[in-house]
């Protein structure tokens, strides 16, 4: 059913337009995923960074106060670890701004400051130095680190308030953009659901088009059209197979009559109830038509003449038997029989057509109420072997 679907035009487009919507879910889909694990977990390995390098001038602060009775040579070894922790905070914090490249303009202003404080460690670094050759530079040494640590400190704050504000603002508009994208997948879907549903509905109106085209409007049977389709393929078949083909005409006897004396509608009536009855005796791999005003055909294949003029029997003594229901007639209505066979495909359908009406006259001229066949010269007599068809005989002529 699915494979069926899909070869059709419609199926096809419809199949194309679905695996494009999912390849555009997918991208969109891993697009805002990347774009809001980016947003956060940047930010949060920045700030860290900035949070870490704050807590140095503290540091500094408390091993000067903690260690003011100790030599002053280990009191320079704490400013020169304060200098390199500085140092390294300041290139770590410097190399994540460059690797953002949006966060770059934002703390612009800053880079003065940065390149400031960066030369001032380094002076602070060779005054430390210096500071080991003569003690008493050790006092005012620790007052310059804890002017760079503040410096530093203040730094670290400006900066860190910009990252905050900078990250506030991209989750906002990240959420922005996952709204804008869901509300735009919202409405690809929906367009998708509406494209398939028109696909499906314009399949559904070509079946009932194609329906309307082959079938009967008052008795749903099939029209001639399809009738004349069925038999060229049945002809192909039976050239194919070198079968038998059968055609029955069947026609209501005296319809004008039921019109004239009950009227239009209830003739109506009568050609559905016939019809009806008609489909329910015929066989499925035949093909039953109303081809005119009060005139059907079988389309019989893999028939012989002899089962023909059977089935032709058949559906005529039930037709005769029945009693149409809701209408009161004075009689069951009859019907007249033409039959005719063809083998391996020997005629048109024009052909075949003509003979089975010849048949028809015949039963007509030979009183109603009968089944008549009329055989091309090439097929063979059922008449002649008597045993067989002395039963097919078939004359019951209507009381009248
Ligand atoms: P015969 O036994 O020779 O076939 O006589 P008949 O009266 O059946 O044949 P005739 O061809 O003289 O009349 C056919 C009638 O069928 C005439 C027409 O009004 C009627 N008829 C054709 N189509 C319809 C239809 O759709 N509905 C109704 N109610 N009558 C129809
Ligand atoms: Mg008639
Ligand atoms: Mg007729």
């Amino acid at each position: 059913m699915m494979l069926r679907f899909l070869r059709q035009p419609s199926g096809r487009l419809a199949s194309i337009f679905a695996a494009l919507l999912c390849a555009m879910t997918a991208v969109m889909g891993s697009y805002v995923y990347s774009a809001c694990q980016k947003a956060s977990a940047d930010y949060t390995t920045l700030i860290s960074d900035i949070v870490l390098a704050q807590q140095a001038t503290p540091q500094l602060r408390t091993a000067l106060e903690e260690g003011r009775r100790l030599p002053s040579s280990e009191q320079i070894e704490y400013i020169d670890y304060f200098i390199s922790l500085s140092k390294q905070h300041l290139n770590n914090i410097k190399s994540s701004i460059e690797r953002h490249r949006y966060l770059i303009s934002d703390v612009e202003y800053l880079n003065n400051h940065f390149s400031e404080l960066n030369s001032r460690l380094s002076d602070l670094n060779l005054k430390a130095q210096k500071a080991q050759q003569r003690p008493e530079l050790v006092d005012p040494l620790q007052r310059v680190a804890m002017d760079i640590g503040g410096a530093q400190s203040w730094l670290y704050n400006q900066l860190l308030e910009e990252v905050r504000a900078i990250s506030v603002q991209q989750r906002f508009v990240m959420q922005r953009l996952s709204i804008a994208v869901s509300v735009l997948l919202a409405l690809m879907v929906s367009a998708a659901i509406t494209l398939c549903l028109a696909v499906i509905y314009l399949h559904r109106q070509r079946n009932v088009m194609q329906q309307l085209m082959l079938t009967d409007e008052l008795t749903g049977l099939y029209n001639r059209r399809h009738l004349v389709n069925v038999a060229s393929a049945a002809l192909t078949q039976a050239q194919r197979d070198n079968g038998s083909l059968s055609l029955m005409l069947l026609d209501i006897d005296h319809f004008k009559q039921v019109n004239d004396t009950y009227g239009h509608p209830t003739g109506d009536e009568v050609l559905r109830q016939i019809s009806k009855l008609l489909r329910k005796l015929s066989r499925p791999s035949d093909t039953l038509a109303r081809i005119g005003g009060e005139e059907f055909c079988l389309l019989m294949p893999n028939t012989t003449t002899h089962d023909a003029l059977q089935v032709a029997d058949r559906l005529r003594r039930e037709i005769e038997v029945n009693t149409l229901s809701g209408i009161d007639l004075l009689a069951n209505p009859t019907i007249s029989i033409g039959v005719t066979t063809c083998h391996g495909g020997s005629l048109t359908f024009e052909q075949l057509y003509s003979y089975a009406d010849k048949a028809l006259y015949q039963a007509k001229a030979l009183g109603r109420n009968r089944a008549e066949s009329q055989l091309p010269p090439t097929e063979p007599t059922p008449y002649k072997n008597p045993q067989a068809y002395a039963h097919l005989l078939i004359s019951e002529p209507i009381d009248s």
